[in-house]
């Protein structure tokens, strides 16, 4: 059966865990070879690096903080040296530093909108000139629900992930002529790391606002991110498409 990402390349940003490991194994079995781009966990980036090519994929584990505009210049000059080609770029990279705009030091503000939206910026800024060569690409970015609604304790979070989404409409626009198409995916409440750490009462009143009642898994997310980096998907560009379980509906 063939499969809908043979022969394409991938990297995937945050895959050591959640969400991008997720995304990085559903690429990988559905034929791309995948770039596992992690900051500091390395050996959960192995481990996805190895479930891959246990199952008879290719990928490999490359450190990278994306925050960084050189080291991320380095990571995608790497990958296109050694790949040859970038066909998928999904910004999956992000964290939160929750406080009430009251209380939220200047450091954490920085340091969200950095690794969020820069790191995303950073990431595409370094490989379009490829994708352009290419005339082809896909490049994913993960928004949030946060972005779309706001969110009380996330106004670094929900800033960044707003800013992520006007950053895929502004390049999708560029970048459009040339067959690549951008968009943003913006997950609800996903069961990863970094909603674990939630208070019991939050979880439950997240729950409560969720049409569906219940918090999403990492598939969920991975299966649109599949379907948007495929040929299936090559006239959707520039949406911001949210899986959530109804909530920002
Ligand atoms: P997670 O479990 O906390 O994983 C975050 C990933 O990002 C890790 O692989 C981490 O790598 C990586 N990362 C963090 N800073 C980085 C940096 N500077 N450079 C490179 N990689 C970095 O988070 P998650 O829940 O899977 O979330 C993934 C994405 O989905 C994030 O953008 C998040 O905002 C978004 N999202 C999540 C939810 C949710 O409910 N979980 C909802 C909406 C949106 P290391 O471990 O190596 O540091």
């Amino acid at each position: 059966m063939s499969r809908i990402l043979e022969n394409k390349v991938a990297v995937v940003t945050g895959a050591s865990r959640g969400i991008g490991r997720e995304i990085a194994l559903s690429m990988a079995e559905e034929g791309a070879a995948v770039i596992v781009n992690y900051n500091g966990s390395a050996a959960r980036a192995e481990e996805v690096v190895k479930e891959i090519c246990d199952a008879g994929g290719k990928a490999e584990a490359v450190q990278c903080d994306v925050s960084d505009f050189s080291k991320a210049a380095e990571l995608m000059d790497y990958v296109v040296k050694t790949y040859g080609r970038v066909d998928i770029l999904v910004n999956n990279a992000g964290i939160t530093r929750d406080n009430l705009l009251m209380k939220m030091s200047e450091e954490d503000f920085d340091a969200v909108i950095n690794t969020n939206l820069k790191g995303a910026f950073n990431c595409m800024k370094h490989i379009a000139r490829q994708m352009l060569k290419q005339r082809s690409g896909r490049i994913i970015n993960i928004s949030s629900v946060s972005g779309i609604m706001g969110n009380a304790g996330q106004a670094n979070y929900s800033a960044s992930k707003a800013g992520i989404i006007g950053l895929t409409k502004a390049a999708a626009r560029e970048l459009a002529s040339r067959s690549i198409t951008v968009n943003a995916i913006a997950p609800g409440f996903v069961k990863t790391e970094m909603t674990e750490v939630l208070s019991d009462a939050v979880k439950e009143a997240a729950e409560a606002q969720i049409p569906m009642k219940h918090f999403g898994e990492t598939k969920d997310i991975a299966n649109m991110a599949v379907f948007l980096a495929s040929d299936k998907a090559k006239y959707i560009t520039g949406q911001v498409i949210s899986v959530d379980g109804g909530m920002a509906m």
